[in-house]
């Protein structure tokens, strides 16, 4: 199971933000973007969807496409999403306290997610899954 994620929107420039008063260039985050997007390159993150779906075509596998929304925001046991859940590494929730590993928790999401899609079910989020 893969986040269906849209990597060349992901590498896209910042859009320029200007300051109506003064002319000048106001902070659009391209810097912070600029680490990002050598991240994505780095790791070829195409190049590597298209392997795992070529080797799991090889092995009669499916690879599953998850909507990545809210991923690594969604508490795995009761389903609420904050942009405060997360603070870095640490995924703990605001409403319950539940707490994990973030990019862990996330990867459990995302199987989560295609499990339930090749269920059929929309379930609410659950640790055992
Ligand atoms: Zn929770």
């Amino acid at each position: 199971a893969l986040e269906d994620l849209n990597i060349s929107g992901m590498m896209r420039r910042c859009r320029v933000k200007v300051d109506e008063k003064t002319g000048g260039f106001l902070k659009n985050g391209q810097s912070r973007k600029k680490g990002l997007n050598r991240s994505i390159s780095d790791a070829s993150w195409g190049e590597l969807i298209l392997n795992i779906e070529y080797l799991a075509a090889k092995q009669g596998k499916v690879v599953i496409k998850v909507n990545p929304k809210y991923s690594s925001q969604e508490c795995r046991n009761c389903g609420h999403k904050d942009k405060y859940n997360r603070d870095g590494e640490k995924f703990i929730c605001t409403e319950c306290g539940y707490h994990e590993h973030a990019d862990i928790g996330a990867a459990k999401t995302i199987r989560f997610r295609a499990l339930n899609l090749v269920r059929g079910d929309s379930a609410k989020p659950g640790i055992s899954a």
